[in-house]
């Protein structure tokens, strides 16, 4: 009689802790840590985002295991500590169709005197794919796929560490592996390094608010798409950021969802997210060897760049 009472209380206080877990995950939402000033707005420049994609692409060709993709990550890595952020690599190795293969997403957090706490979320995630997809056949540099939306990560990084403690609201990710093996994304093929990370923010004790991701937004020729999956408020948010800084015209509402790292952020970590990516549809240099510096320009990563910072700005005040 004793033993079950004690077996009973046990399983009790188990399923009060769990409880409490459970409640603490879902109802402590990541704390902001001040608003993201309008100087960062007007101090993202287009001209330093665009070196760092003549940096990448000068590396050659970026996929998975590449020597370009080991010094895309080390060039990132020395560029964030120099600006007081620390970085973190997070392998894993993944199942492709043509084997096994090790993936390296890249973290950073705005940290100067300290190591962050990486179990703890900031309030937004920002993310974008590093790796270019891998042709056998010919040199793919990807200025626009995805060294465009790498650049614009890394001028975040600096204009946000010259404003301190809002640059902690951000937490920025290099995704590894968005590209298929295989032609398209396509099931299991693709998406590596955002399910990946995904899987492990369910790990965390506090998790993000939202999740944004940036891809393809270097060429001005090309409107740059409001993903479908997009959540409502932060559509809204987006149209009214892009209005106050002149460019709605090149910003659009897209019904679709198109295939990109947010998908698991959404499904793997039920985040909300704001998809932006540039029409590659209408590119004809797109998954193309001349997808070449010539394509972007410093101007179109600077109002992506800045329509990010607004958006950030009007959901930190
Ligand atoms: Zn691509």
């Amino acid at each position: 009689m004793i033993k079950t009472t004690i077996v009973g209380i046990a399983a009790l206080l188990l399923f009060i802790a769990c409880s409490k877990k459970k409640d603490a995950d879902s109802s402590a939402p990541a704390a902001i840590t001040g608003t993201i000033p309008l100087e960062s707005v007007s101090g993202f420049s287009g001209e330093k985002a665009y070196a760092h994609v003549e940096a990448l692409t000068a590396f050659g060709p970026r996929p998975p295991e590449s020597e370009a993709y080991e010094k895309s990550l080390a060039y990132l890595e020395n560029y964030l500590t120099a600006l007081g952020w620390k970085t973190k690599r997070q392998s894993f190795k993944g199942i492709t169709p043509i084997g096994p293969i090790a993936f390296t997403n890249l973290l950073a957090r705005y940290s100067p005197d300290a190591e962050p706490d990486w179990t703890v979320s900031p309030p937004y995630l920002i993310g974008s794919h590093l790796d270019t997809k891998r042709f056998p056949d010919f040199q793919f540099v990807g200025a626009n796929d995805s060294g465009s939306s790498t650049g614009v990560l890394a001028e975040l990084a600096r204009v946000l560490s010259t404003q301190g403690e809002p640059a902690k609201n951000i937490e920025l990710v290099f995704f590894d592996g968005e590209e298929a093996f295989l032609e398209n994304i396509r099931g299991r093929d693709g998406l590596y390094g955002s399910k990946y990370y995904a899987s492990q923010l369910n790990n965390r004790s506090v998790k993000p608010r939202l999740g944004m991701v940036l891809d393809i937004v270097g060429d001005p020729k090309l409107p740059l798409l409001i993903g479908g999956d997009s959540e409502k408020n932060l559509v809204a948010h987006t149209q009214a950021a892009a209005k106050t800084l002149g460019i709605q015209n090149w910003v659009k509402a897209h019904s679709d969802s198109i295939i990109d790292d947010h998908i698991p952020l959404m499904s793997k970590a039920n985040l909300p997210v704001l998809h932006l990516i540039g029409s590659f549809m209408d590119a004809t240099y797109w998954h193309k060897a001349d997808d070449t510096l010539d394509k972007i320009t410093p101007g179109a990563l600077e109002n992506t760049g800045k329509l990010t910072l607004q958006v950030m700005h009007q959901l930190t005040k």
